[in-house]
């Protein structure tokens, strides 16, 4: 029997601004607890909410960056349940009337190729503090410097239907929030959470199955672990003939199992209302499309353009856009002169190293790209270039400059070059004997010993005519 998995994701992405989503309490991460809060926070009797505009904007933008319909008018809705960090014993959210719905995505699945991946909606919501349960030997500890601060939650579709699927989404998705600018989308810091809701049918069913809803995933590569785990384990009960339980589970990433939480709550336990303290969110259609006309331009779009622009391969425009800094960087290099592919490789083989260690570009694209040029007309080559480039980082001098005080400038003058070629001739007489009896692959031979002679600095594309030319 073939099954089918079905996967759909909601996640949840802090959004980067200044204060929280209702107060002027501080957005911020790192701080010693329970030092971000004010009577908002706190659940104070009297203490009103008032939405952080910027908050709007950021939750906008991301929406519209999933190519989702913005609504003019939403409501925030109180989520009520008890936890103890959550003060107020509801958590604002919205419910029935979100900001945005109705958005898709194009991911590359390794499975089915480029796929349309559904947005059911974005909607606007606070976060809950945090317990912390191994701060006090046996009691749990609560820090509500998170409590409050803004969320976008992004509900998918349930159309993937694998892990490595879901990885995609959750890539793309990351990408497209942090080029818009909405989030730093870190699941190490936690600002980006992902539930996976997952289950299993057989292969040409049109019915899902029963769903369970996996939380506790602190990575994309858990991610696919507990979907893949999840998956095996509801095929071994419906292989039984057993039955699915729509549950919430927690996956352990040390024992790679997932494990009961509790049954699935409905959304009527949660007994949303509009909240009686917040007014509808009114946003002017002018003002969405201005949002949207101000969107950067995402990934895909940059991708597209970087290879019909500057004649890149698909695979190195892809690279080279994944992160907006890097993509920014490289058009920087090329407006300052340099030949776009050689640019590309050089980001990709050497800048991108650094970038990725340090999230910084030690060499501007200015120097870089006066660098390129010393390459392309033959003034160095691009092994010495290499080391012309490490130099750059340490120092303010120019590329030519340094290559002149290292001696790298390559030598294409036939008259020097000529007497490397006759010091070669002379040490290898059988091999000089061989080429004059048909082996002419001996070239290569020869002109790496010339190399070899100049101790790199011969221009090897000069090397080779001065070479035929004493051969014949
Ligand atoms: P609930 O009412 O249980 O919250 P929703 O319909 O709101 O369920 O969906 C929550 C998430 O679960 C969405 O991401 C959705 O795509 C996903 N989902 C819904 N049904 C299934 C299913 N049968 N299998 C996998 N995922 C599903
Ligand atoms: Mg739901």
């Amino acid at each position: 029997m073939t099954w089918e998995c079905v996967i759909g994701l909601e996640v949840h992405v802090q959004l980067g601004t200044n204060t929280k989503m209702f107060c002027a309490a501080a957005n911020s991460y790192g701080e010693p607890p329970n030092t971000l809060v004010d009577p908002y926070t706190l659940g104070l009797p009297g203490a009103l909410p008032v939405p952080n505009a910027e908050a709007v904007r950021l939750g906008t933008r991301a929406a519209l960056a999933l190519g989702c319909t913005v609504h003019p008018v939403s409501i925030f809705a109180r989520k009520h349940y008890f936890y103890p960090d959550l003060p107020k014993g509801y958590q604002i959210s919205q419910f029935e009337e979100p900001l945005a719905t109705k958005g898709a995505v194009t991911i590359e699945s390794p499975e089915r190729g480029r796929i349309s991946i559904g947005v059911t909606r974005l909607h606007l919501e606070e976060d809950a503090g945090k317990s912390l349960h191994d701060r006090l030997p046996g009691r749990t500890a609560v820090d509500l410097n998170r409590a409050g601060v803004p969320l976008a939650e992004i509900v998918s579709e349930p159309d993937m239907r694998s892990a490595a699927e879901a990885r995609a989404y959750l890539t793309l998705l990351r990408q497209l929030l942090v080029y818009a600018g909405v989030s730093e989308c870190s699941m190490e810091k936690g600002t980006l959470r992902v539930d996976a809701n997952v289950s299993v049918r057989k292969a040409g069913d049109p019915n899902f199955g029963t769903k369970t809803e996996v939380k506790n995933l602190n990575s994309f590569a858990n991610v696919e672990r507990a979907i893949e785990v999840e998956r095996e384990r509801q095929i071994a009960i419906l292989e039984q003939g057993g039955r699915i339980h729509q549950e919430t589970r927690l996956f352990n990433a040390n024992t790679g199992a997932t494990k009961a939480l509790r049954s699935k709550e409905e959304s009527h336990d949660y007994r949303y209302f509009p909240d009686p303290d917040l007014p509808p969110l009114v946003l002017d259609p002018l003002w969405i499309d201005e949002q949207r006309a101000t969107l950067p331009e995402l990934p895909e779009a940059k991708r597209a353009r970087f290879a019909s622009e500057h004649g890149l391969p698909a695979y190195h425009a892809a690279t080279l856009t994944l992160e907006q800094p890097v993509a920014e960087f490289f058009e920087q290099t090329v407006k300052a002169g340099a030949e776009p592919k050689a640019a590309a490789d050089w980001v990709l083989e050497t800048v991108l190293t650094v970038y990725n260690e340090s999230g910084t570009f030690p060499v501007t694209p200015g120097r870089l790209a006066a660098l390129v040029g010393l390459v392309k007309d033959g003034t160095v080559s691009k092994q010495a270039a290499k080391q012309v480039y490490a130099e750059l980082v340490t120092t303010t001098e120019a590329p030519r400059a340094i290559a002149d005080r290292l001696g790298l400038v390559q030598v294409s003058d036939t008259g020097a070059l000529g007497k490397w070629v006759d010091e070669v001739l002379a040490a290898h007489p059988s091999e000089v004997a061989r080429f004059k009896g048909g082996e002419v692959k001996l070239i290569g031979f020869l002109v790496g010993q010339v190399m070899k002679k100049s101790g790199g600095k011969a221009d090897p594309k000069a090397v080779q005519p001065v070479l035929q030319e004493k051969l014949r």
